[in-house]
């Protein structure tokens, strides 16, 4: 009798904690069924307001801006100036990547550049992986490395697949590298010439370090068979260095002058003289139209 009391007391005790587990399992099956709802309602939000945020950009150029420790210690790396973003190195698919490249396809912008606001692109561990996803989802995309070519010779298998690059140098001279990437290891930019199948732009950022030694990098550059350049100014910069002197400009681009130097096509880039629309992925996801990324917010 006793143990009939019992079961029937276990019976009254256990069939509301079946009904509770009932329950549970409908509010998960319906949490997992309308989760999906949920994303696919907020992905529709997001992509209406795309449309309408960017439907006036004319922008041309796309950047995706890597975010994480770098291999070099360059005092004036654009990223000490910028807000800290997270690192995304180790991260695929990148945050946000399928709003941007859906933002490229509906405004058709095809040029897409690789780099970093405090790292290098080639550190980035997915690199080959985005590359071929970039060019399964931006039909006709034109890929473009910006690295400071540390890792270039390294690498050149996935090097190769970009369809060009353009490389920091800041001087063939050890000591003037020393002071302008913390590093005194000269690019060898001989060999890195030699094993790429793709075009290979210079850019030159150019300070009090390495001022004078400007005629000699170019001509440099051109004897190892580089044919386009760019001599950057540093932002912010109030010296006005008197860069190619006795060359007259032979056309402008995005507000800057093109020089013919001897057959190698130098452009004196200013970045707050520039005029450019283009398309930014920052590592947290953030799509900025700003083309200084001190703005991009
Ligand atoms: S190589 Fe580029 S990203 Fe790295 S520290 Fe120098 S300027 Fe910054």
């Amino acid at each position: 009798m006793a143990r009939g009391r019992k079961e029937r007391s276990d019976a009254a005790r256990w069939s509301g904690a079946t009904k509770d587990m009932a329950r549970g399992r409908k509010e998960r099956s319906d949490a997992a069924r309308w989760s999906g709802a949920t994303k696919d309602m907020a992905r529709g939000r997001k992509e209406r307001s795309d449309a309408a945020r960017w439907s006036g950009a004319t922008a041309r150029f796309a950047n995706i801006l890597f975010s994480g420790p770098c291999n070099l210690r360059c005092p004036d790396c654009i990223g000490r100036r910028l807000v800290p973003r997270p690192d995304n190195l180790d991260r695929f698919p990148l945050a946000g990547l399928d709003r941007f490249c859906g933002l490229l396809r509906r405004l058709g912008v095809t040029q897409v550049t690789l780099t970093g606001t405090n790292t290098d692109p080639q550190l980035y561990r997915h690199e080959a992986a985005l590359i071929a996803a970039l060019r399964a989802r931006v039909p006709g995309a034109r890929l473009n490395l910006h690295t400071n070519g540390v890792l270039a010779l390294r690498r050149i298998e996935t090097f190769n697949r970009y369809d060009r690059a353009c490389i920091s140098l800041p001087s063939f001279e050890p000591d003037t590298c020393r002071r302008m990437t913390g590093s005194a290891r000269v690019l060898p930019l001989a060999r890195i010439l030699a094993a790429a199948r793709i075009p290979v732009k210079i850019s030159t950022l150019v300070t009090e370090h390495n001022v004078a030694e400007v005629p000699s990098i170019v001509a440099r550059c051109r004897a190892l068979g580089i044919r386009r350049m760019a001599l950057r100014r540093r932002h912010g910069d109030p010296r006005r260095y008197p860069l190619l002197a006795g060359h007259r400009p032979v056309r402008r681009f995005a507000g800057n002058p093109v020089f013919d130097v001897d057959g190698i096509e130098v452009t004196v880039w200013d970045f707050g003289a520039t005029t450019l629309d283009c398309l930014n992925l920052l590592s947290d996801g953030t799509i900025s139209g700003a083309y200084l990324l001190e703005r991009a917010s």
